[in-house]
């Protein structure tokens, strides 16, 4: 496409939660040229192969270019007014006839803070629902639930420079070399520079990031519980506690040491639940209480499972027990998958959130809301989370779906359910910066937004850091960004409060929403950026990265904090974290006769979610250019399959084909796949159609990491 000349955009990467600083400079040819941002606190110049290959990723092929409308004979382009009205007036009809909880946003951690927060406040402040989930529900959401329960809030204790600072790193549940490239390079880095800083992973493969590990626990999936429950027992029996700290700053520790001591004080017992050689546990158990620098850093492994809010706790008790906490190079830090599934938390993105961390079930809470926002209505109580969602949404009691910048009919376990659920919708409407996705093929209504280097707004990474995604590039077509089409829509409904000039307005009201009765200790809470609003269009166009909490004092200057609890005061009404009980139990659905296999998915290294925007990449396809099952050779031999050929595995839920392949570091009883692949790079590739529906009682997280499944030669 035409470019204007604009020079180098500092802007942040559209893809991991480690959210690196990237400077674009687009050339004459249409291309754009791609390199770290060297100011940029995350990455320091450093991007890893996706981020760098991010200029092969903006051409114009492929996208949704102009609203469109479905009709008996195809898809017809309409104009933006007549796209809108049409789902305007069905969403007033469904409310009308059927209340507020039949119509439903699914949005997406792809989406800016101002994208998300605007979409927030229309259904949850104008509709009078809660019915807005977002695809970090897949990702995150017991870490949120188990930060919640812990600290009375969502808050990361830590920031990147801790991995640095700390003697012991623990990775659970994280392929941090493929998933987070550039915070495992500062890892290894520090290792250099002070070589006794120990690397522990406890994984069930043998991943990348184990290669590099001075320690490797191949647990078996799902049975972190125990092994943390049982390093809990060990630190209490040997008496590496912090009793003062316990007493002081922590409630609940004689509950969850009893729970945990049930069937985890041996741990001989928990080496066999873990299926882990005892002399490594041990090895484990000692290092981690030798240790008062460590890290417990974790990612999808811990998150998605139907334990997943028990497996973070279970984590979070092992640091309280030694005040291992709020001081440099220690504590329990969720690496969050997305560029913005942070942001999307502080704007109360989830269906049980409200804004500015604010609680959805408290009256005083849902007050402070509305009456920022002075809006007509207010979501009394939690929404559908993305499963009950869709399954709502197949029952015919959500009538009309909006769904944003996600692609469910790939991602989303039992896929096939979700592609029912659309197929029975009156109303799907897809806002979207791709025209064919998996998805798309169920709307009714398409509406083309703008994507990476168009738009403009903020991501916060996984460090609480907010930094800008500036726009390089024109708007491509019709394309529109999507706090601009939610507001175009929110009007069209007849609702006030919408009339923002640009993204650094709402950027404005979200921060000032952060500190609204705040500073009172109305609603005193540790999220507020409140430091940040009253910026003007150019400040915000020059806002530098910063971490929240970011207040402003009397003299105006802006404060921001890289850590949290320095004083050990947390969000709890007393003022004290909360050691959780968390009981073991296993994975809902276990391996049988006719599906006696576990399948594990998760990301490749080159690749990211459904890659709608990476599979334009010829330098990101020469890593893995098709989806694969990992085997184990004996598996494969036991099963009748072969490296090489073809293989269709299946569940209970449904079905797909993909190639065997070894080398993955599986263990026996075990196969990987990865996410990525979909219906449109090959009919049978969607692995979300195998994955079992099962959720998390407390944050709803689907067990993605353990579906009992068959392979069969294809
Ligand atoms: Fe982008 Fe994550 Fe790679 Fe950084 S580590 S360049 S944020 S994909």
């Amino acid at each position: 496409r035409p470019v204007a000349p604009v020079g180098t955009v500092r802007t942040t990467c559209a893809y991991c939660g480690v959210g690196c600083g990237v400077s674009a400079t687009p050339q004459a040819d249409g291309t754009v040229a791609i390199a770290g941002d060297k100011q940029h606190p995350a990455n320091l110049g450093r991007l890893c192969v996706k981020g760098s290959a991010l200029g092969e990723t903006v051409g114009l092929d492929g996208r949704l270019l102009y609203p469109q409308v479905r009709e008996a004979d195809g898809l017809r382009r309409v104009s933006w007014d007549e796209a809108l009205g049409k789902m305007a007036a069905k969403w007033r009809a469904v409310i009308d006839e059927h209340g507020p909880d039949a119509v439903a946003l699914y949005v997406s951690g792809q989406l800016l803070t101002e994208d998300y927060y605007v979409a927030n406040k229309l259904m949850k402040g104008y509709v009078g629902s809660a019915n807005i989930d977002t695809n970090s529900r897949l990702c995150m959401s017991s870490a949120v639930a188990g930060y919640k329960l812990a600290f009375g809030e969502d808050l990361v204790p830590l920031c990147y420079d801790d991995l640095e600072l700390a003697d012991m790193v623990v990775l659970v549940g994280s392929n941090t070399a493929w998933c987070h490239p550039i915070l495992f390079q500062r890892i290894l880095k520090a290792r250099e520079a002070r070589p006794d800083l120990k690397l522990v992973v406890i994984d069930p493969r043998r991943t990348a990031t184990c290669e590099l590990a001075d320690l490797h626990l191949p647990i078996k999936s799902g049975t972190d519980v125990w092994l943390f429950n049982g390093l809990l027992s060990y630190l209490s029996r040997i008496g590496a506690v912090a009793p003062d700290f316990i007493t002081d700053h922590t409630n609940g520790f004689d509950a969850a040491l009893a729970a945990a001591n049930i069937d985890c004080a041996d741990p001989l017992a928990v080496a066999k639940v873990c299926r882990i050689d005892p002399a490594l546990l041990i090895e484990f158990y000692e290092a981690f209480a030798a240790t008062a620098k460590t890290i417990t850093a974790y990612s999808m492994g811990v998150n998605q499972s139907s334990a997943g809010t028990d497996k973070v706790n279970a984590i979070i008790n092992c640091h309280l027990i030694g005040g291992r906490i709020g001081q440099p190079g220690m504590g329990p830090f969720s690496i969050t998958g997305q560029p913005n599934a942070m942001g999307g938390r502080e704007v109360g993105g989830l269906a049980n959130m409200l804004a500015a961390h604010m609680d959805l079930e408290r009256a005083d809470h849902r007050d402070v809301v509305q009456t920022f926002w002075d809006s007509p209505a207010m979501a009394r109580r939690g929404g559908l989370k993305a499963v009950d969602l869709f399954k709502a949404i197949e029952e015919g009691k959500v009538k009309a779906v909006w769904v944003m910048a996600t692609n469910p009919l790939v991602s989303l376990p039992d896929a096939d359910q979700a592609r029912r659920a659309l197929e029975k919708c009156e109303l799907v409407v897809a806002s979207d910066i791709m025209q064919n996705t998996d998805t798309n093929a169920y709307a009714h209504v398409l509406l083309p937004a703008l994507g990476w280097g168009e738009k403009d707004g903020t991501v916060t990474n996984s460090e609480r850091r907010i930094s800008r995604q500036r726009a390089f590039l024109p708007a491509p077509g019709e394309a529109l960004g999507d706090w601009q089409i939610i507001s175009l829509f929110a009007q069209r409904m007849g609702y006030a409060g919408f009339d923002f000039a640009d993204a650094a307005a709402v950027f404005d009201e979200h921060a000032r929403l952060s500190g609204f009765r705040n500073e009172a200790q109305d609603i005193p809470r540790a999220f507020d950026m409140s430091g940040l609003a009253g910026l003007t269009p150019a400040e915000y166009a020059e806002l530098e990265p910063v971490q929240w909490p970011a207040r402003r004092d009397a003299a105006g200057v802006v404060h921001s904090e890289a850590r949290l609890f320095a004083d050990h005061r947390y969000a709890h009404g007393d003022g004290k974290a909360r050691f959780i009980a968390t009981a073991t139990r296993a994975p809902a659905n276990a391996v049988c006769e006719d599906y006696p296999l576990t399948l594990n998915t998760g990301r490749v290294r080159d690749q990211w979610h459904t890659m709608t925007r990476t599979g334009k990449s010829h330098t990101l396809a020469d890593h893995i250019s098709e989806s694969f099952v990992d085997i184990h050779p004996q598996d494969a031999l036991l099963h009748g399959v072969r490296e090489g050929e073809l293989a269709r595995i299946s569940s209970a839920w449904g079905a797909m084909v993909a190639r065997v392949q070894h080398g993955g570091g599986i263990a026996r009883g075990s196969v990987f796949i990865p996410i990525h692949w979909n219906g449109q790079t090959s009919s049978d590739a969607r692995v979300g159609a195998l994955v079992n529906p099962v959720v998390d009682p407390v944050s709803g997280e689907p067990e993605f990491k353990h579906t009992p499944v068959r392979i069969d030669q294809f």
